[in-house]
């Protein structure tokens, strides 16, 4: 039964022949930018959802798992983050979330396409309304030549919010790219990826720990949550620091000063339990 493309979205399937349709209500955006293709709909069940080149970046009813799960474990895992830098990120979902902690004082949004910020302002401006916060500061660059181009030991925490390794995130999964990275960290710094879904990309997962550790990071942690609309519903962030992780700040987490709809000290501390496919995988890496 082929559905009917006038009544639903459905993502370009994956390598394993999975895909996710959303029943729409109506296409309420479309443009192709020097960089990519971006497309927003009105659905029956999800709000609105925005795609990239055939990709589903988000929809406004369960974004909030994976910007809260990308942003405050690694918030919380440092030990005083002040300088953020996002790379990607564009539709501002995880500048919202890193603002939420009071001690950070200055958080650096590098994507290299304005046009999804500009189309995340008119369909998202949930995610946008700490935009004008005077930590915040909005760039559009390429983020691997931004973090060439670095301070050495200017961030506490990178956070890469990018698009799947394709188009011009290729490079936001290679060891050059992690290397500069951990020059433009401070001693005690943290870089937070998107590492795709444990179900279908362990390829993506097992090569990002290799990557990391091949460009000098002492400890990599993945962790792990629901993303509904994402490949498999299954999905991770990966983490990777200068020295090795000694767990997080839980008293913190737990007297967090602000609301969460999916994050907790405890789910915190469950994302880091991996079942033992992945913990067996990335155990071999570190040797
Ligand atoms: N949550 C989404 C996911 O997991 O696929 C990602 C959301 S965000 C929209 C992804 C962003 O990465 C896009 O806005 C895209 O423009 C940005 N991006 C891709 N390659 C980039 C690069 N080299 N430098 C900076 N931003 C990049």
């Amino acid at each position: 039964m082929a559905l009917d493309d006038t009544l639903w979205f459905t993502e370009n399937p994956t390598a394993d022949g999975s895909t996710f349709s959303l029943k729409i209500t109506g296409k309420l955006h479309e443009e192709q930018t020097p960089f990519q293709k971006i497309e927003v709909y009105g659905t029956e069940g999800f709000g609105n959802l925005m795609v990239i080149d055939g990709y589903i970046m988000l929809t406004a009813r369960d974004n909030y798992l994976y910007h809260e799960m990308l942003a405050h474990p690694v918030l919380f895992t440092h030990p005083n983050p002040k300088r953020v830098l996002i790379i990607g990120g564009g539709d501002c979902g995880t500048l919202r979330e890193v603002l939420r902690h009071p001690e950070v004082a200055q958080v650096q949004q590098v994507d290299i396409d304005a046009g999804v910020t500009r189309a995340a302002e008119r369909f998202f401006p949930e995610l946008c309304e700490s935009n004008n916060d005077p930590r915040a500061e909005l760039h559009f660059a390429d983020g691997i030549q931004w973090v060439q181009e670095a301070t050495p030991g200017s961030y506490d925490v990178i956070i890469v919010d990018s698009t799947d390794p394709v188009g011009p995130a290729i490079g936001l999964f290679s060891e050059p790219f992690f290397r500069d990275c951990h020059r433009a960290l401070g001693d005690d710094g943290i870089i937070v990826q998107q590492s795709e879904s444990p179900l279908l990309n362990m390829q993506i997962l097992t090569d990002m720990h290799k990557a990391m550790r091949g460009a000098g990071y002492a400890d990599v942690q993945t962790l792990h949550f629901p993303q509904p609309v994402y490949p498999s519903g299954w999905w991770t962030c990966t983490m990777a620091a200068k020295h090795a992780f000694k767990g997080f700040r839980i008293a913190d987490a737990v007297a967090k000063p602000f609301p969460t709809r999916y994050y907790s000290a405890e789910v915190h501390q469950g994302a880091l339990a991996l079942p033992p496919f992945m913990k067996e995988a990335f155990a071999k890496i570190a040797g």
